[in-house]
């Protein structure tokens, strides 16, 4: 059992609890938290560990939508419009998945652990980031994703999408969570949602896809038209849509774990269907900068539960999620700031464990997992204060524990 006390603990629970002077008590499950009086009468025998002044103990942070095997971008790929970028990939794709070796994702997987992240949702496209996510001390949810709109190759793709599930599932424990992605609606055909959202229902499995993260994406959806037609025309000789929105949506029912990242071109009826479907928003707002010039707009996800997610290196030159919280805060400049430090920091801790079913994390709270960090602010700060200075003073956790165990 371990006790470790500091100035703050912020909770990220229900009720926003934030204790002065406290303590936090745990082995691999939190045991105890309050007052730094209350648990020193209740555990006399066992020693406390003190922090530097100012410190913050917190929740460990998750960040549900992240594509490792697209690392090795730095420079390679173009911003600024959906449809250039997108050709960025399609031109370059081969050579960033051949660089981002073992080698390189586990060290960005380091990072991630240093900045003081202690569970990732991974996209995988191919299967490559299975042998990093395997060795990492993470708590990782590994979403196999299945791709592909040509009707004639459904067959095949559903094959190879089963051959990586099933291997990413041999890898399943209390660490490491099998799941299922689906790229998008509008390059998955619908035979493949039915079947792999069919295998997620059977076993129980969380489920995420892209959503209406362009207007390119949401004209070509709506009237088969727009700035993907020629795309699609070139690439796989499509000249119509598989597929409107709101039938994408629809295939979702009965999914009790589910995301859908941007959402930035959802409408008002789209945006219900995702609360009906108790799905979690993921924001990506450094990713849609970058590639479409806009954002999920701030009152589309102001009262709801949503998580915060940084994308890959492949639209973003971080995968560090307090700079992710820094740059939303410049993104939705209208917004409150110190209002809104509050709702980022819930996104990256609570929010992330909603989106990925994880039930026992997100939160400092009595029985869930001991996913802990600590953070030391370079001075005193306010109650109030203490979410927007935790988000501009922070690059790295001072420590991080994982279900108990000191990782950093
Ligand atoms: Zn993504």
């Amino acid at each position: 059992m371990t006790i470790i006390q500091a100035d703050w603990i912020v909770t990220c629970d229900e009720y926003d609890n934030i204790i002065e002077n406290g303590c936090i008590v745990f082995d691999d499950t939190i045991i105890d938290l309050g007052s730094f009086e209350d648990i020193s009468s209740k555990y006399p025998n066992t020693p406390i560990t003190t922090t530097a002044p100012n410190t913050v103990i917190l929740p460990g942070l998750i960040n549900p939508h992240v594509h490792l095997e697209f690392s090795a971008n730095k420079t390679t790929l173009k911003y600024g419009n959906f449809m250039t970028w997108l050709n960025s990939v399609i031109e370059h794709r081969a050579q960033l998945i051949e660089k981002a070796d073992t080698e390189l994702i586990d060290n960005e997987l380091q990072a991630i652990l240093k900045n003081g992240t202690t569970t990732i949702g991974a996209i995988s496209s191919y299967g490559f980031d299975m042998e990093s996510l395997q060795k990492t001390k993470l708590n990782v949810v590994h979403f196999s994703e299945i791709i592909g709109s040509n009707a004639s190759m459904v067959d095949t793709l559903f094959a190879d999408f089963q051959a990586r599930l099933k291997a990413s599932a041999k890898l399943k424990s209390d660490r490491y969570t099998p799941a299922i992605a689906i790229h998008s609606p509008y390059s998955v055909h619908p035979f493949l949602i039915r079947e792999t959202l069919k295998l997620a229902r059977e076993q129980n499995l969380s489920v995420t896809a892209h959503f209406l993260e362009s207007i390119e994406e949401k004209e070509w959806l709506e009237s088969s038209s727009g700035g993907m037609s020629d795309f699609f025309k070139n690439f796989l000789n499509q000249t119509q849509s598989i597929t409107k929105a709101h039938e994408f949506l629809n295939q979702f029912k009965g999914i009790e774990n589910l995301s859908f990242t941007h959402c930035c071109q959802a409408n008002d009826e789209e945006l219900e269907t995702i609360d009906e479907l108790n799905a979690t928003i993921i924001h990506c707002p450094v990713s849609n900068r970058f590639l479409t010039n806009s954002t999920l707009e701030y009152k589309n996800i102001a009262h709801r539960s949503f998580a915060l997610g940084t994308d890959g290196l492949s639209s973003n030159y971080s995968l560090s999620l307090w700079e992710e919280m820094k740059n939303a805060l410049f993104i939705h400049q209208h917004i409150n700031i110190t209002d809104l430090s509050k709702k980022l920091l819930n996104a990256s801790t609570k929010g992330g464990a909603k989106a990925l079913g994880m039930k026992n994390k997100g939160s400092l709270k009595k029985s869930y997992d001991a996913d802990i960090i600590t953070v030391t602010l370079p001075d005193a700060c306010e109650k109030k204060d203490i979410f927007l200075q935790l988000i501009l003073h922070t690059s790295n956790s001072s420590a991080t524990f994982i279900k108990g165990e000191k990782i950093v």
